[in-house]
């Protein structure tokens, strides 16, 4: 939600005089046209001194009585009122001001030359405030319609032509689920490489065969050197998904595969997850087998992850990938 801010909060001084504007058919969009310091981007303050200044200037320079604007909006999805609802702007030009109040966009022709999706939705704050308090119609122009002016800038005028639409809001985050186990610790990396360094050949009704021959490179500890799967040096949650591909069926045949644990020197303990369960696939028209793994489990400093395969094929196959994409491990408590 746009926060519209008071005069007050600017600290603007008072307006010499008003004169009152019963409607407007919509709203104008601006720019400064001059330069609008970066800073307005991260820091509200700077944007407050900003609109101080323009105040100075419309007032000291142009002998104006307030400053020109209805509504200035920045990168902070705020909107600062100037001279506000059912007040005659006077930033629109001659004869043009009790047509639209006027909204400027805290962007110029130098620093900041680019509207915001914070701006956008701060423009859209402020022309529904303009709306509800101050009789606003629906139009949304730029200050060059209908007037000799660059104003407002290539950037907001092209999105004003563009029909203003509101940015894309973000995907919400989610809420956290209580069942989840804590928080992974910040010194905890993730794996980046984990995998076969070759293909290797898988015989047929081998079971629970594990094939990770090459291991996650981390120069942190977090596991032995020179192991041949996920073996971290404590107990964690292990968070794999991992991409398996085989090639050398017959189309059709039946193949298990599973995220499982070991003993250090290789000895089954189980089937990671789900709960035990292997995912059980067909080999494609092109007698090859494309599957992605993912488990969440957890894996105590004596237990080895690794990929399993087992597959009821006449003859060998090819192991071609076997590889942990993504690989996070949470300590636990
Ligand atoms: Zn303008
Ligand atoms: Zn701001």
């Amino acid at each position: 939600m746009t926060v519209i801010e008071s005069r007050a909060s600017w600290g603007a001084r008072r307006p010499r005089s008003t004169s009152y504007l019963a409607s407007a058919r919509g709203v104008k969009a601006h720019y400064t046209g001059g330069h609008v310091d970066p800073a307005t981007l991260t820091d509200h303050d700077a944007c407050r001194v900003a609109v101080r200044g323009i105040q100075r200037g419309h007032m000291n320079g142009n002998g104006w009585s307030d400053i020109g604007y209805s509504m200035v909006v920045c990168g902070h999805d705020r909107a600062m009122i100037g001279r506000g609802p059912h007040v005659l702007p006077a930033a629109n030009g001659a004869g043009l001001n009790s047509g639209h109040y006027a909204i400027l966009v805290l962007v110029g022709s130098s620093g900041v030359t680019q509207i915001t999706p914070a701006m956008k939705k701060a423009f859209h704050g402020a022309r529904d405030y303009l709306r509800e308090r101050g009789s606003a119609g629906p139009e949304v122009k730029g200050h060059r319609d209908g007037y000799a002016t660059d104003c407002p800038g290539p950037s907001v005028y092209a999105w004003v032509k563009a029909g203003a639409p509101l940015p894309a809001d973000p995907p919400k985050p989610q809420p956290p689920d209580p069942a989840a186990p804590p928080e992974e610790d910040e010194e905890m990396p993730e794996i980046v490489s984990l995998g076969l360094e070759d293909e290797v050949v898988v015989p047929p009704g081998v079971d629970y065969q594990p094939w990770w021959t090459a291991e996650w490179k981390d120069t942190a500890g977090w596991h032995p050197p020179g192991g041949q799967s996920i073996a971290p040096n404590t107990d964690v949650w292990a968070d794999v998904v991992a991409h398996v591909s085989l090639r050398g069926f017959t189309p059709g045949d039946l193949v298990r595969l599973g995220l499982t644990r070991h003993q250090a020197d290789g000895t089954l303990v189980d089937v990671a997850w789900p709960n035990g369960r292997l995912w059980t696939v067909r080999a494609d028209l092109d007698g090859r087998v494309e599957h992605d793994l993912a488990g969440h489990f957890k894996l105590s400093s004596a237990n080895r992850a690794r990929v399993s395969v087992r597959h009821a094929a006449a003859g060998e196959v090819v192991l071609e990938t076997a590889s942990a994409f993504k690989g996070i491990l949470h300590r636990y408590a």
